[in-house]
């Protein structure tokens, strides 16, 4: 059935409409929302095919998806259906190559998830049916029966989506005990301990999730106040008994004991909750069922669908399997591993298990781990017996079996075993979660094992993960042990510890004395940036992901966590408190994970990477450079970041802020000339200013092209209003009143003339060489010098003059008599015939976007500035939108941060205007190649690179240190054509 969609909502993410556009009653198996390609032009009619299924269809559905024994009616590839989880247990069981020791058991559907919640919780009526049927073959397969006095069959309850979610949703073990099957339990094993430490188990969980918490889903109950939760108030009489007896584990507990708290727990149930813990084994399973479809509602799985993108309509599957015991004595065990390293991505096959042990008792962290075999040992488990000679012909065969699943997967698997009375049970498998280290390493050893082709190898590596490689972070064992004390939005990425202090001054004068130090903000303006350099690490309590402290430590490659709602600064300015009551003075220690956003208390321990002798990384990156059309650029302003990024892979410079050399390190003097610029009235009186400051420009801007040695250097005159520049403190403005021969009042007068009410749409940019047009000629000038005298020398340079925050095309007309006089005077000069060089424009304000056939008659070259062009075209302020954006995020009215990810639809709409209208009219005018870059700080993000792609960009420029991100992203982008598609020849 084809069904036709007209709009796609934000981001084109998911299409609400569609839903409005089917009848309610064909809408019913309609389970997975409709993704849209991020790129399909907009205001275009879709065509969706849906293979919805009516009513009726519905009722005659295959709910339950049995696998066990050999054969499946699943597979791997039905993850929507069946969820993660249950298609991998189905691939185990069932595949020809596979069939391994899966305990028996099916899977209900993510459609019952869904029918679930349009239904008022209830199920499709042949789900019961089903059900049975399904129970019925585990049974006979078992020779058990559930419910069964002598024999029982009992079973294990689990939730599985599509993508993992792990520990956020609920399950229930042991499911089937009652008081008539815990003798027959009892009388099979032989082990009365065993099968009463089951019972308790049960009891805990079930009335945990399958009581209290669906209650409280459902409305019928409030949230129990702290402490006061089913689950808290039995652990509390565990505890209570263990204490009586003298215990330190669990398991020392006597079958007595366990009786004893099993009437305890069931008559406290019966008074917490108000009704009886259910005696009956259907009751149980129908329940743990319930309690896992409620559990997708959960607050914790709304929230880490949220964090993650996972869209709420995926609903879970429920997985219901045979129970097998790794607690019944000590040929049992349980365990996790991975068919490879997931720490370092070697190819070793590393795991923990726990003898006599269920499960949870490995995630609980109770006991300490044993090591599956000597590669796996850690200092904590070295004494430990590897499973390798405590069971050897079960870790052969494990051994065996990890081999096939990766083999099989051709990826790294994390893989859940039980051994059960020396018996091996395979329980779960799914690909393994690995660090940005491990992933690049695991992508090039695979490609060379030839278990994957390149382009898999490509896209095994998120290009996020890259950042791993390339910046410190904290020990891992350490941030576990840690407590987060605030968290932030996770600007500048990699890990920095240091002491606290609250002023750029401070952070200068500590680090002075050679302390390490982290400056803890506000916000930052340009006159911090001292303080930030020389300190680890930002932290600031308010700004969003652009704010000027985001853009200057993502430039730098600096940790920075901006917009911390949790700290508060006092008034003093020198000590911070968090809601949970830590507090942080002027000289604390405190260690920051900038990839996370996550704050600790104290000097954590932190470890560097070592790029140059990454072999795998080098590998990957020459497989980048393979595949990738887009030229990835960077935005640099000095020698030392251009070599930086030209290490990691810049073909040249998209964006050099001339502004940048009067911030930060070296440059109070020409940020003094440049003041008295600013301050000078009358056109003479500036010029005199200008030919000052011009020195210094010229050897900035001739020192970066050298280091570029040749590759193309895309220079922005000077873009920010110049109110930003006059100085606040008295003494500066005196030395301006003295060097320019005026009064003091005079100096603050003409500072105080230059504030605008929102400067952002001021004074700035290209309107400042229209009315100061010596300003534009020094600085042209300078470029036009720095590259001719290289030229000279025998070097080589390009420079690409850009203007800045233009409108209409007559502005770059009037810049461009400037540009052209002063390029022939510097040739006449210098007896050059010509200075190779492009004249350009930035385009990030909406009506050059659509006016861009007009501009493409006198700019050679767009660089899309796309911060303003989001700023111009949300009507976002760039600096004030973390006061709402969270909002935006949580409710769902926006899907990303604009600032981080390009909107496609709308500020993409403008980029796609613009590259087709400005490329279309400088073929038609000059026949020439419109060459389109991006500078803005898109041009580093992955999702946005793959965009600037897919629209025909030339390249993309980023801070020196996501090169390497924007470059693997490009190769994935290009990878994402198709073979098909030739790969379209780069222009320089
Ligand atoms: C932009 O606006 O995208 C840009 C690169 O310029 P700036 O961030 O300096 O305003
Ligand atoms: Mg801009």
């Amino acid at each position: 059935m084809a069904v036709l969609v007209t709009s796609s909502p934000l981001g084109g993410r998911f299409c609400e409409p569609a839903s409005a556009f089917l009848r309610p009653d064909r809408v019913e198996a309609y389970s997975g929302g409709i993704r849209f390609d991020r790129d399909r032009p907009r205001g275009v009619e879709y065509h969706v095919k849906l293979s919805l299924k009516s009513h009726k269809e519905l009722k005659m559905s295959k709910h339950v998806y049995f696998f066990g024994n050999g054969k499946a009616d699943g597979k791997e590839s039905m993850k929507n259906l069946l969820g993660g989880k249950g298609a991998n247990l189905a691939e185990m069981a069932g595949h020809r190559d596979l069939r391994l020791p899966v305990p028996p058991g099916f899977t209900i559907t993510t459609e019952v998830c869904s029918y679930y919640y349009r239904h008022r919780q209830s199920y499709p009526r042949e789900l019961r049916g089903q059900v049975t049927a399904a129970l019925g073959r585990v049974e006979k397969l078992l020779g058990k029966r559930f419910g069964d006095a002598g024999n029982p069959l009992l079973v294990s309850v689990r939730s599985g989506a599509r993508r993992s979610m792990p520990g956020m949703m609920e399950t229930v073990l042991n499911v089937g005990l009652t008081e008539r099957t815990i003798a027959g339990l009892i009388a099979r094993t032989n082990n009365p301990r065993f099968a009463y430490d089951a019972y308790r188990r049960l009891i805990m969980m079930y009335s945990d999730v399958a009581m209290e918490k669906v209650d409280i889903a459902l409305g019928r109950r409030e949230e129990p106040a702290d402490g006061q939760g089913i689950r808290k108030l039995l652990d509390n009489r565990l505890a209570e008994m263990k204490a009586a007896r003298g215990c330190r584990s669990d398991t020392e507990l006597k079958a007595d004991d366990l009786r004893t708290l099993i009437d305890d727990f069931k008559r406290m149930v019966k008074e917490t909750l108000g009704r009886d813990f259910p005696d009956d084994p259907q009751e149980q399973l129908w329940g743990g069922i319930g309690a896992v479809f409620a559990s997708w509602n959960g607050k914790r799985a709304v929230e880490y669908r949220r964090i993650e993108r996972i869209p709420d309509e995926w609903g879970t599957a429920v997985n219901v399997q045979a129970m097998v015991f790794g607690n019944m004595g000590d040929d049992c065990a349980t365990g996790v591993a991975f068919t490879r390293n997931p720490g370092s991505g070697e190819n070793r096959f590393y795991g923990e298990y726990l003898v006599n042990a269920q499960g949870e008792d490995v995630v609980a962290g109770i006991r300490t781990p044993a090591p599956v075999n000597e590669y796996s040992k850690n200092a904590q488990s070295e004494k430990l017996p590897t499973l390798e000679k405590l069971m050897p012909a079960v870790y052969r065969q494990l051994d065996d079996i990890q081999r096939r699943l990766e083999r099989h997967y051709r990826d790294m698997q994390d893989i859940e075993f039980t051994i059960e009375n020396g018996k091996l049970f395979m329980l779960q498998c799914r690909t393994g979660k690995r660090n940005g280290v491990a992933a690049v390493r695991m992508a090039m050893d695979m490609l060379r094992e030839k278990l994957i082709d390149e382009r898999t190898a490509l896209e095994r590596v998120a290009p996020g993960q890259l950042v791993e490689l390339m910046l410190p972070v904290i020990e891992a064992k350490a941030e576990a042990a840690a407590g987060v004390i605030a968290r932030g939005l996770p600007a500048g990425p990699g890990a920095a510890k240091g002491r606290a202090v609250f002023t750029s001054e401070e952070a200068v004068a500590w680090a002075g004395r050679g302390e390490k130090v982290i400056l803890v903000r506000e916000e930052t303006s340009p006159e911090d940036v001292d303080g930030m350099h020389k300190a680890q690490a930002i932290l600031t309590s308010k700004g969003g992901m652009t704010s000027h402290a985001a853009l200057v430590a993502r430039g730098w490659g600096k940790c920075c966590i901006v917009g911390s709602p949790d700290i508060e600064i006092a008034e003093d300015g020198k000590s911070f408190v968090t809601p949970k009551g830590a507090a942080v003075k002027e000289g604390d220690w405190i260690t920051l994970n900038g990839t996370r956003g996550t704050v600790y208390a104290g000097a954590l321990a932190l470890v560097d990477p070592d790029l140059a002798a990454n072999e795998s990384y080098k590998k990957l990156m020459k497989l980048v450079d393979k595949h990738k059309r887009l030229a990835v650029r960077t935005n640099a302003d000095t020698p030392r970041d251009t070599q930086k990024a030209v290490a990691f892979g810049a073909e040249g410079i998209g964006l050099f802020r001339t502004e940048h050399m009067f911030y930060g390190e070296g440059s109070d003097e020409p940020l003094f000339l440049l003041r008295k610029m600013i301050m000078s009235e009358g056109e003479p009186e500036r010029r005199a200013a200008l030919s000052e400051l011009f020195p210094f420009v010229k050897r900035d801007v001739k020192a970066t092209m050298e280091a570029l040695e040749g590759r193309p250097l895309t220079i922005r005159l000077i873009d920010p209003p110049l109110h930003e520049f006059v100085p606040h403190s008295e003494d500066k403005l005196e030395e301006l009143a003295q060097e320019l021969k005026i009064p003091l009042a005079e100096v603050r007068k003409r500072g105080e003339d230059l504030k605008e009410s929102n400067p952002m749409l001021g004074h700035r940019g290209v309107r400042l060489g229209i009315t100061y047009p010596e300003i534009t000629e020094m600085q042209v000038r300078a470029i036009f010098e720095a590259a001719g005298e290289l030229l000279r020398e025998g070097k080589k340079a390009f420079p690409e003059i850009m203007v800045p925050v233009t409108c209409a095309v007559s502005e770059l007309d009037h810049q461009k008599v400037i540009v052209e006089r002063v390029h022939a005077e510097v040739c006449g000069r210098l007896q050059l015939k010509r200075i190779p060089h492009l004249y350009g424009t930035m385009i990030e304000i909406p009506r050059a976007a659509l006016t861009a056939n007009r501009m493409a008659a006198t700019a050679a070259f767009f660089s899309y500035g796309t911060n303003d062009l989001t700023q111009m075209g949300f009507g976002f302020s760039r600096d004030d939108i973390g006061g709402f954006l969270p909002d935006y995020l949580r409710q769902k009215i926006l899907p990303v941060d604009p600032f981080q990810t390009i909107d496609q639809e709308g500020i993409g709409e403008l980029i796609r205007i613009g590259i087709e209208r400005g490329r279309a009219a400088r073929r038609r005018l000059h026949g020439d190649h419109l060459k389109i870059g991006i500078c803005g700080e898109h041009g580093g993000d992955p999702e946005s690179v793959k965009f600037c792609h897919r629209v025909g960009m030339d390249y993309v420029s980023c801070s020196p240190f996501r090169v390497p991100i924007s470059r693997l992203a490009a190769a994935q982008a290009a990878l994402a054509d198709g073979p098909g598609k030739k790969k379209r020849a780069r222009r320089k």
